[in-house]
């Protein structure tokens, strides 16, 4: 413990010695940068504060030092991300392949696929999106029918994945492909990593009602793929896929820790835009819902804690397979009381009469639903409690 707090006290030193004093402030989505062969950093300091985190291996804390990861335990992990939190410094490369692609290829990829790929995602050089998806293979992904033919010395692959996030600044896609049609669904499945820039890869951005397109399709056509892309064991990817989908909901679960929004808590909104009455919030409804979201994530908080502490502690704990919908649903509960706050200044989509935090609001409420979609809807992720947790029988 004695050790711990050393490493706090270096840590904190260290941040206030590296961390420019423009990245202590949460990035808004033009500000993260998610690194890339196309990746542009936003400004010097952003530049600055990514190379001071990747030469200490910060951007992966907990990878291996072996292949550029920061050697780090989970306490000390942990103290790392309390103390950049304290002085709200900025993630300094937001990506996949740290959050997902990198955990799962660390457990099962081979040593040249970590020499290949792992360096390269804590450097930030490689772009990866997640192949997971496709039109009618959702929720039940192990439907999934884009396929890899064995073609001696290389996979030919075809088919098509739908809503992967940012395919088109993406080098690299991760991908679910079916390699055994006649076996039991999830036993023809195999995991490849694609290079996007393969010849018969091709992607269409899919437009959203916001104006935006983050979403795309992605096409193969006789996609060559070499052997040696193959993660894990031919016929065994639906493994590495459901423990990818882990990380992913693990991160999920603790999403908005660095968006602005977070900076608008809902106490904080009541402050600045309800009606007090003797001190206290005049309407009762909006008091009432104020104290059950606070009681809520307070109680959300302490479960990460428990979590953590049973993982560092080697546990095996079914919490954690709460945390995706918790956390998720939360978000959503937390975006409705700031809009039932803030009234019609929360409603602002455009001007200069609202503030960027008022702008912002809108937007995060909308994306607030898709976060219970993404990585496994909330009723799926229900199924999964029944199931897994609660063991009630299954229908
Ligand atoms: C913001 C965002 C980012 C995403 N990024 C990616 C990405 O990068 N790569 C990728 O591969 N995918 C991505 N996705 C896709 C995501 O994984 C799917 O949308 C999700 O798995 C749900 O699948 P679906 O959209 O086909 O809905 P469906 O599976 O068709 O579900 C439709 C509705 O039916 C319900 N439902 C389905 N099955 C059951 C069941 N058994 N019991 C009860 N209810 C059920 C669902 O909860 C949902 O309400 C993203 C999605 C979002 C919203």
């Amino acid at each position: 413990m004695q050790d711990l707090e050393q490493f706090r006290l270096e840590v904190r030193q260290w941040l206030q010695d590296n961390c420019p004093e423009s990245q202590r402030q949460p990035a808004t989505p033009e500000e993260q940068y998610w690194g890339g062969r196309g990746g542009h950093f936003p400004s010097d300091d952003a530049r600055l504060w990514f190379e001071h985190m990747r030469d200490r291996g910060w951007t992966a804390p907990e990878w291996p030092e072996a292949y550029g990861g920061g050697g780090l335990d989970p306490r000390q992990a942990r103290v790392l991300k309390e103390e950049m939190k304290r002085i709200q410094a900025r993630t300094p490369l937001y990506s996949l392949g740290v959050w997902m692609l990198g955990p799962a290829l660390l457990e099962f990829g081979n040593e040249a696929q970590k020499q290949r790929h792992i360096r390269a995602i804590v450097n930030g050089e490689i772009r990866w999106c997640q192949g997971y998806s496709e039109p009618g293979s959702g929720s039940d992904l192990a439907s999934l029918q884009t396929r890899a033919e064995d073609r001696g010395d290389h996979y030919l692959v075809n088919g098509s994945k739908i809503w992967t996030t940012s395919a088109d600044k993406s080098d690299w896609i991760f991908c679910l492909v079916r390699t055994d049609p006649a076996a039991k669904k999830q036993e023809g499945i195999s995991f490849l990593l694609i290079d996007m820039a393969s010849p018969g890869v091709s992607v269409t951005p899919i437009e959203l009602i916001s104006g935006e397109s983050e979403f795309c399709q992605t096409f193969f056509d006789n996609v060559k793929v070499p052997k040696e892309n193959l993660v894990g064991e031919l016929n065994q990817g639906w493994s590495i896929a459901k423990a990818l989908l882990v990380h992913e909901r693990k991160l999920m679960s603790e999403l908005g820790s660095d968006s602005p929004r977070q900076q608008v808590a809902p106490t904080a909104a009541a402050r600045e835009y309800l009606a007090f009455d003797n001190g206290r919030i005049a309407d009762a409804q909006l008091r009432s819902d104020l104290v059950d979201y606070d009681m809520q994530m307070h109680a959300i908080g302490l479960t990460h804690f428990r979590c953590f502490e049973e993982k560092a502690a080697g546990v095996q704990s079914p919490a954690p397979l709460v945390m995706k919908y918790l956390g998720t649903e939360a978000e959503k509960v937390k975006s409705e009381l700031l809009l039932a706050i803030m009234g019609s200044r929360g409603l602002g989509w455009e001007g200069d009469e609202f503030t960027a935090a008022e702008l912002d609001t809108l937007r995060l409420w909308a994306m607030s639903k898709a976060m219970t979609i993404a990585g496994g809807t909330s009723e799926v992720q229900l199924n999964v409690i029944a199931k897994n947790v609660l063991r009630l029988p299954q229908s």
